[in-house]
């Protein structure tokens, strides 16, 4: 239901999880944060309210400079830690907002691939179609531009990859999405008040657009995959 991620020079767990908080008036059931830390992909993830998963991360921190967090609204499988997002696939973590309308063919042909899965949502087999690309020789870039291209349905997703430090990609399709920016950070939220707190100066993604970010910036690209130019506008950071 609402969607975080941090390109930063600091730890960012503590931080996302105080934008999250700025999103829990849309209302989620769980939530979870995955980061980078010196290449390591590691998540940790809670049923109920944000002060689970900060209970979590004071016994068992998450660190790394690098991250994506989430707060679900289930859809697809019941409220569980196995259903909560960050949703894992070998070197990928996704978070999600919305629906993947072709989940269950897509289901069937990973089945068939023999790939397995640790939850009901209709979010992992984002994840599992990337680790699929990915197995297959593709990059980060060409594994999430080729998932695409297979997702039907409303979406915002935000990846990060395991042994990447300085890479975030996120896509839009129905639901919203802005990008932030810093000085040497990025930012992500699905909705520009998470990230009032660290920038006011946003860049709102187009219905199909997808982005791939570093600490120095982002390339958008529309549905066609040409790169586009999108406007930063300024937003009140008092709001
Ligand atoms: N459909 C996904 C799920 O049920 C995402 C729900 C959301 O937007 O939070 O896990």
């Amino acid at each position: 239901c609402g969607i975080v991620g941090i390109l930063g020079t600091h730890e960012v767990s503590p931080i996302i999880l105080e934008a999250l908080k700025r999103l829990e008036y849309r209302g989620y059931d769980s939530a979870g944060i995955a980061t980078v830390n010196g290449g390591a992909l590691d998540r940790r993830r809670a049923v109920g309210k944000l002060v689970n998963l900060s209970d979590r991360l004071v016994h068992d921190p998450l660190p790394g400079r690098s991250g994506i967090g989430h707060t679900r609204w289930a859809t697809h499988g019941g409220p569980s830690e196995a259903n909560a997002h960050p949703h894992r696939a070998g070197p990928v973590a996704v978070v999600h907002n919305g629906i993947i309308e072709n989940y269950a063919a897509l289901r069937t042909e990973l089945a068939e691939r023999g790939l397995a899965w640790e939850s009901e949502t209709d979010t992992e087999t984002v994840a599992l179609l990337v680790q699929a690309a990915m197995a297959d020789g593709a990059g980060p870039v060409d594994a999430v531009r080729a998932t695409l291209g297979r997702l039907h349905g409303a979406f915002a997703l935000a990846f990060l990859f395991d042994g990447q430090d300085d890479l975030m990609i996120c896509a839009r399709r129905g639901s919203p999405l802005a990008i932030g920016w810093g000085e040497g950070e990025m930012y992500l939220g699905s909705d520009a008040i998470a990230l009032a707190p660290m920038t006011s100066v946003i860049t709102y993604l187009e219905d199909g657009d997808w982005a791939v970010m570093t600490r120095h910036g982002a390339t958008v690209h529309d549905a066609q995959g040409a790169v586009v130019d999108r406007p930063r506008t300024r937003i009140d950071t008092a709001a």
